[in-house]
């Protein structure tokens, strides 16, 4: 068979394909799929994703042109179209608020406000006034392009990293394989190739259409899950590593972060140092001025200790008041200059909250030693600091570990 005979035979086979197929049952297939995205949209409005409202509603109102269209059969009257033309242009709308607002930029735009009700009242003229069919379809089409687009357009811009790519590339995808459709949609009826448009005519156009949403839609909104169970997940590793009101290490990221340090300085054989640093006689602060003062005072502690690290140190906070910092490449006497000149920034500058000192304990880590073995000895010259007046550091003894040498003054 030659290419000639094929191609008509394809397209008879299609032309078949699309009159067998009832375009009810696919509108029905339409509203499912919708109804379905709406679902699973919804099962995520409580993880307060931002814009997921916006698209679960927007899915809402598509389902419910769907359905409209169903209810005027092949003769819909004007109020239906107007309804389904109303309810179309409106999810296209939220469906661009609801990514540009997840994509962290201000969701509503005056313009595209504006166009969307111009087009709504040319929709109106068109249906009431001086009834045209192929002009509503490209009324229609022209708001459906530029929605997918833009909701294309938006994912791909937001899903930059790794994880995200996929998800933003299937919404954009999704979209702009819809966006294409509707440009051959109005160069067909531009050019004269779609008869006049009737919503649920068994036509070859209508069937193409309606599959090629079917298809597209619930791609889209599987890619929006996507997004946002990215988002979800970014967010719980943030707080997983991030203490949320001072920035610092949480606990269990410092330990973890530490460790690594901790097993590169033994492998390459360089020194490395611990320092445990403890705010004084905070209790005293939260009880004078209040804990929102406290958590200031935490807040500002952190940022001057974090401000002034270098960048190859870790900074956590251990839990309450008190904090651990692992200086990399540092020699126990030179981390402990260093925690000395972190306790009297914190002095200098606390005043501007409420005036503080720090105490600070610096153990070495030597070979032998585990992370928390080398904690274990910091803490005891913390102790040490506390007991020996306060507003000082101190660090372990090289030679005995419960011996320890105040450096406030050495420092
Ligand atoms: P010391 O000099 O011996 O360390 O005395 P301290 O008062 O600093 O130590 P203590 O352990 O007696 O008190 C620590 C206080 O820190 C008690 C607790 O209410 C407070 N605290 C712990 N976490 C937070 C927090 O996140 N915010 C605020 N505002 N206070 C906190
Ligand atoms: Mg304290
Ligand atoms: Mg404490």
């Amino acid at each position: 068979m030659n290419n000639a005979s094929r191609v008509p035979i394809c397209f008879t086979f299609v032309a078949r394909s699309a009159q067998m197929l009832s375009v009810f049952s696919l509108v029905g297939i339409l509203i499912a799929s919708c109804l379905m995205s709406v679902a699973i949209l919804g099962s995520l409005i409580r993880s307060a994703v931002p814009g997921v409202r916006r698209w679960c509603a927007g899915y809402g109102l598509l389902a419910a042109a769907a359905v409209w269209i169903m209810l005027g059969g092949s003769g819909p009257n004007a109020i239906e179209i107007l309804g389904v033309t109303f309810a179309t242009l409106s999810a296209v709308v939220l469906l661009v608020q609801g990514t540009r607002e997840f994509s962290g930029t201000r969701p509503v735009r005056r313009d595209e406000l504006a166009a969307a009700i111009v087009i709504y009242v040319l929709l109106v003229y068109f249906t009431c006034v001086s009834p045209n069919a192929n002009v509503r379809g490209v009324l229609i089409s022209v708001a459906l392009i530029y929605g997918r687009i833009a909701v294309g357009a938006l994912a791909l811009r937001h899903a930059s990293r790794d994880a995200t790519r996929y998800a933003g590339r299937l919404v954009a995808g999704a979209a702009w394989l819809g966006a294409l459709v509707y440009i051959v949609r109005i160069v067909a009826i531009v050019i004269g190739v779609v008869p006049q448009l009737t919503f649920l005519e068994p036509s070859l156009w209508n069937v193409m259409f309606l599959g090629l949403a079917i298809v597209t839609l619930p791609c889209m909104s599987v890619g929006m899950v996507m997004l946002a169970h990215d988002q979800i997940l970014q967010k719980m590793e943030m707080l997983a590593t991030f203490d949320e009101l001072t920035g610092a290490l949480t606990r269990r990221a410092f330990m973890t972060k530490a460790n690594v340090l901790c097993a590169h300085a033994l492998k390459k054989g360089l020194p490395l140092s611990i320092a445990i640093l403890d705010i004084d006689r905070f209790k005293a602060v939260n009880d004078s001025f209040g804990h929102a003062v406290g958590d200031r005072l935490l807040a500002h502690v952190s940022s001057v200790v974090s401000g002034q690290l270098r960048s190859c140190d870790l900074f956590g906070r251990l839990g309450g008041e008190e904090f651990a910092i692992v200086f990399a490449d540092a020699e126990m006497s030179d981390a402990t200059v260093l925690t000395n000149a972190l306790r009297l920034a914190v002095e200098r500058s606390s005043a501007d909250v409420a005036r503080c000192t720090l105490s600070g304990g610096v153990g070495g880590f030597t070979a032998g030693d585990t992370l928390e073995s080398a904690m274990v000895r910091a803490d005891t010259a913390l102790y040490a600091a506390k007991a020996a007046g306060r507003n000082r550091v101190v660090m372990t003894s090289d030679d005995d570990e419960n011996v320890v040498r105040d450096v406030k003054e050495s420092c």
